[in-house]
């Protein structure tokens, strides 16, 4: 134990250099126009802020919730527009009185150029900053929604589609956007009644000062219920749901927000240049974002932002320096090709050129959004963790804090017929769990047992039946619905997410029982602060449960760990939820006897403590010591149902289920 916490303490110890670099980093940029005062280089510093901040923002869309977006510049386009139209003179109604509360809050301004009274907009370019981030939000929500159905190159195609809609939509509404032309006249921010005009250092600072905010929100976001369910829905979808998480919201929150983000930027970049052009948002700029997240490292708020320098550097710095490099090395050689070079030009081709480069050398960034914890030394992975007896009882109550069981049927599907085509994969089943019950399933494979836990948790649909859990009917309820009325279980091909540490992922397990949005999130209150102390000292107790199985690999990606343990930790993101009834799918499935006995001893003690469990499971030895209740399926049918001991001595069964080597092997028993 001593040894594995020794890792963390590490890298307390390394934090105080982080934050000093950190300092320096912050006091170079903030003296930069001071250090260097060629407008030019200031400039161009800004623009690596822009582009960090279009990439924070489709880092949330693309490295959190892992929904490639390919046309993220049309969110860009839309802020950029909204401050522009609304400073510019392109778009003048007629004055009518309705416009004086208007006036007189400055947003815009009488004006009269010779015919009738004209409307002039005159937003504030930091009024323009939020307005414009819920414009593009609600924007986000619109292209969103009709996605969201969609993965991986679907997805990607549709977002394309809008991506390249947005300047086409701008270049054909010239009386508003002046089309191609771009808009002219866009006003340049004021403060305190200081105006930037074409000035490089007050846009530095601002862009500095956005960047640091989005850096800021991303972070929290990141670390917060919001962040976990859409890095759990980035890992696996279907498992996010069954654990609870609104797949439909949690996508569409990190549409909008992305989006927010881009809008906001809009309005700074067009604040700067002072005009916009359909030109400005196509589809290279899309890439160029989406390539800095890559190169930056996905998920990584860190990462992103340093690719995005990077890359907006490359192109203003050092492409036309290492050109002129070239030609005079060219001109010295005699050779023309090196005269004639201009890398700054084939800035697409360099690009293609670095991502294949990553792909090939580096996929998961310049810096990796999951730090990984250090292996476990031998010693500490060898420590006998046996443990005998099940869970302790009193940590385990206090722990799991199980609802109480109450009385009459739990759970009651009947009748339900689930046919995949033309294969009936349940006919017309009945099972009822008993409140405070055991009930095994057992059956061949392929006989509809899995299949009965998808239709009860809400992953495929069943033809007809009712599904009652505690008097409410489930049968169509999304999966997240049901798992919020006390259904939580695992998967049998376990379904866990792989990237995320033990720790996340019993965290995700109570997502349905915490309450913290995205402004929470953000703001990180008092109240929300208590919530995630409370949701983590949680979830180091119930992994505390399983001994030193899981407790020193707590921060660890459960990818690096043992099949075993891997139940281990479904089964405790399962218990996170707080269910009432527990599904069990072959929960004991690549365990050796030590193991499995281990866990069907604390199945037990869950029982004890008055969980409701439906089990499937193939050790019958498990089933015999576990189940009040054996339903036995074959071929999607009910084949007979009562205590294991009748069901074992049950002809029927044993012909179709058992065989006979396995009789023999049960009344040897
Ligand atoms: P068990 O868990 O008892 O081994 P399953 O419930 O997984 O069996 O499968 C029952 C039958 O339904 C099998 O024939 C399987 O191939 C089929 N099946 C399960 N899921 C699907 C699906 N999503 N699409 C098509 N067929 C499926
Ligand atoms: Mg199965």
């Amino acid at each position: 134990m001593s040894e594995a916490l020794a890792a963390p303490r590490a890298w307390l110890h390394a934090r105080p250099l982080r934050r000093a670099a950190l300092g320096v980093l912050v006091v170079l940029l903030l003296l930069f126009p001071y250090i260097d005062g060629n407008d030019a280089d200031i400039d161009s510093l800004t623009n690596a802020a822009t582009y960090a901040g279009l990439a924070l923002g489709l880092n949330i869309v693309v490295g959190f919730a892992g929904l490639l977006d390919l046309g993220y510049a049309a969110f860009f386009a839309i802020g950029a527009y909204v401050y522009g139209v609304l400073t510019s003179f392109q778009v003048m109604p007629q004055w009518s009185p309705f416009w004086q509360p208007f006036a007189l809050l400055g947003l815009v301004q009488k004006m009269n150029q010779g015919g009738p009274d004209l409307v002039h907009f005159t937003l504030s370019f930091w009024l323009a900053l939020p307005l414009a981030a819920l414009v593009t939000a609600f924007f986000g929500v619109v292209f969103g929604a009709p996605t969201l159905r969609l993965r991986g190159d679907y997805l990607a195609i549709v977002t394309l589609g809008f991506g390249e809609i947005v300047p086409i939509v701008a270049r054909n509404t010239p009386s508003v956007t002046n089309g191609a032309a771009g808009l002219n006249g866009v006003q340049a921010p004021m403060l305190f009644g200081y105006n930037f005009t074409v000035q490089a250092t007050p846009y530095y600072y601002v862009g500095l000062v956005l960047v640091a905010l989005l850096m800021f929100i991303s972070f929290r976001l990141r670390d917060s219920r919001v962040g976990r369910a859409w890095m759990a829905v980035r890992e696996d979808e279907t498992a996010a749901g069954t654990m609870g998480v609104d797949r439909t919201r949690s996508k569409l929150l990190a549409f909008a927000i992305g989006a927010a983000f881009a809008g906001a930027i809009g309005v700074f970049f067009v604040a700067k240049l002072q005009t916009a052009t359909p030109d400005m948002f196509g589809f290279p700029v899309s890439v160029m974002i989406l390539v800095m997240v890559v190169l930056g490292g996905m998920g990584s708020v860190w990462g992103v932002v340093v690719g995005a320098a990077l890359l907006t550097l490359l192109q203003s710095w050092f492409l036309p320096d290492l050109t002129d490099w070239l030609h005079t090395l060219g001109a010295a050689i005699g050779n023309d090709w090196l005269q004639q070079i201009d890398l700054a030009r084939s800035i697409e081709l360099i690009f293609g050129i670095l991502l294949v480069l990553m792909m090939l050398f580096r996929r998961e960034g310049l810096i990796p959004a999951a730090r990984g914890a250090a292996a476990l030394s031998f010693a500490a992975q060898h420590v006998q963790g046996v443990q005998r007896g099940g869970f302790d009882r009193e940590a385990a109550a206090a722990a799991l804090a199980i609802p109480p069981a109450g009385t009459g049927n739990l759970l009651e599907v009947r009748g339900v017929t689930v046919r995949f085509g033309g294969l009936v994969a349940l006919n017309k089943v009945d099972v009822v769990v008993p409140a405070g019950g055991v009930v095994a399933v057992i059956g061949p494979n392929g006989s509809g047992k899995s299949t009965l836990f998808n239709v009860i948790t809400g992953l495929v649909p069943a033809e007809s039946g009712s599904i009652r859990f505690a008097g409410t009917e489930i049968l169509g309820l999304p999966p997240h619905r049901i798992l919020a009325l006390g259904l939580a279980r695992t998967f049998q091909n376990i379904r866990l997410f792989a990237n995320l540490s033990v720790m996340q992922n019993v965290l995700i397990g109570q997502h349905a029982r915490l309450a913290t949005g995205a402004f929470g999130a953000v703001l990180r209150l008092p109240r929300t602060r208590a919530e995630e102390a409370r949701a983590e000292a949680r979830a180091r107790a119930i992994i505390a449960l399983f001994g030193n199985r899981l407790a020193p690999r707590i921060s660890q990606a459960v990818s690096h760990l043992s099949y075993a343990n891997r139940r281990r930790v479904e089964i405790a993101r399962a218990l996170a939820s707080q269910p009432r009834l527990l599904l069990l799918d072959e929960p004991t499935a690549g365990m050796n006897p030590a193991e499995t006995l281990e866990l069907a001893e604390q199945i037990k003690s869950l029982h004890a403590l008055g969980l409701t469990i439906l089990l499937i499971e193939h050790k019958l030895d498990v089933v015999t010591q576990l189940a009040d209740t054996v339903i036995v399926l074959d071929h999607g049918e009910k084949l007979a149902e009562g205590r294991p001991d009748q069901v074992r001595r049950n002809e029927e069964v044993l012909r179709a289920y058992l065989g006979r080597a396995a009789r023999e092997a049960l009344d040897a028993a």
